[in-house]
């Protein structure tokens, strides 16, 4: 747990948020809080001191979003004509492409698993913490 001060940063346990503990004026008094890229309160308290992740509506409709345009825009086929490689530089390409896109898509398959055995079902969720992730492995 990172210290809560004011401008510590810290990347939220239960669901991948990148937070910022800033100060607020609470009742009269200063208080610190942890808060959403946005600067709305990233905890929110229900009873017996237990608490739930709010996470801020833009982001989940930043990412949702990108992942439309991302399904849409794969309507048409790509051609491979008029590139200029040769076959061998094709063929190695190939090779390294396809064990990329094989660890991307196994590390999404992954974090979607684990997702789901936390009760973690929101696709942009889900998105969000598969990002998270691959930042952690580079
Ligand atoms: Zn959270």
């Amino acid at each position: 747990m990172v210290e809560k001060k004011l401008g510590a940063m810290m990347t939220c346990q239960n669901c991948g948020t990148l937070l910022t503990c800033n100060q607020i004026e609470y009742m009269g008094e200063t208080k610190l809080q942890w808060q959403n890229p946005d600067k709305s309160a990233h905890y929110k308290f229900i009873t017996d001191g237990k608490f739930e992740c709010n996470i801020p509506d833009e982001l989940e409709d930043t990412i949702q979003k990108s992942l439309d345009v991302a399904e849409r825009t794969v309507t048409k086929e790509p051609s491979l004509t008029g590139l200029a490689l040769t076959d061998e530089e094709m063929s190695i390409l190939s090779r390294v492409i396809d064990e990329a896109a094989s660890r991307v898509i196994y590390t999404y398959i992954k974090v979607r698993q684990k997702c789901h055995m936390h009760n973690i079902t929101e696709p942009a969720v889900i998105g969000m913490i598969f990002n998270k992730t691959r930042e952690t492995m580079t």
